[in-house]
């Protein structure tokens, strides 16, 4: 019987990692709920509806309906990625920048409440792996198996930064620390959804576990 598992927990705790692997070794469709957020934020970006200090929300909330998010799946890359308005972003909106902006585009309840809509729709014919914030608290209260992800801020870090160098770009460690702290803070204390572990979610803590380890444990809950 296919089931909805849905993976929520803080930035950069390797949910993406662990959902793709669960999806394909199920033959689940995964979804990264994170990666709406950012085209959205990447769209304001776009229209100067944002820079550091400021945030036109008015005109964000206004042109929503000109959003156009698809997930399209990529063979050759074995997972799906990121259409706005028919322009593949994958790219665009895995920057620093978007991350610096992301969590104050997703405090906006309109924006919150478009995109849990669009990820209920695709989490009809059950099958799925969704990772995000908010999963198993708002979009999926019902899911069958519920992970919330956690890791040592500076383990995330780690990682992130090393991630974002590969990529190419050009940061500092302490500024990619500096903004999966601040998108801790904002995301668990928005008014809207903050980000909470749902009571029914199984804890992991990463910080010492490798994505081996991790992966079997979670395929075992999977079978229960
Ligand atoms: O998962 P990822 O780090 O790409 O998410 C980027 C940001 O989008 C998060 O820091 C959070 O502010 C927001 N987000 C959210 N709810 C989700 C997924 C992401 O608020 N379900």
């Amino acid at each position: 019987k296919k089931i909805i598992i849905a993976i929520d927990g803080f930035s950069s705790t390797g949910k993406s990692t662990l959902a793709k692997q669960l999806a394909k070794e199920l033959g689940y469709v995964y979804v990264d709920t994170g990666a709406m957020y950012r085209a959205v934020t990447y769209f304001a970006m776009q229209n100067h509806w944002v820079f550091e200090e400021y945030l036109d929300k008015e005109q964000v909330v206004q042109n929503l309906n000109k959003v156009q998010l698809r997930f399209q799946f990529n063979d050759a890359l074995g997972f799906a990625e990121m259409y706005l308005n028919g322009e593949n972003v994958e790219k665009e909106i895995r920057t620093l920048e978007v991350s610096q902006k992301v969590s104050r585009i997703a405090e906006i309840s309109e924006v919150r409440a478009k995109l849990v809509q669009q990820q209920q729709e695709m989490g009809q014919d059950k099958g799925i792996v969704m990772d995000g914030r908010d999963i198993g608290t708002v979009v999926f209260p019902e899911a069958e198996l519920k992970i919330f992800m956690t890791a040592s801020a500076e383990t995330r870090a780690e990682r992130r930064y090393k991630e974002l160098l590969e990529k190419g770009q050009t940061v500092t460690y302490e500024e990619v620390l500096e903004n999966v702290e601040q998108r801790d803070y904002i995301d668990t204390h928005r008014e809207d959804s903050p980000l909470v572990q749902a009571e029914d979610a199984v804890v992991i803590d990463n910080s010492d576990l490798t994505r081996e380890e991790q992966f079997a444990k979670v395929m075992e809950l999977v079978k229960q």
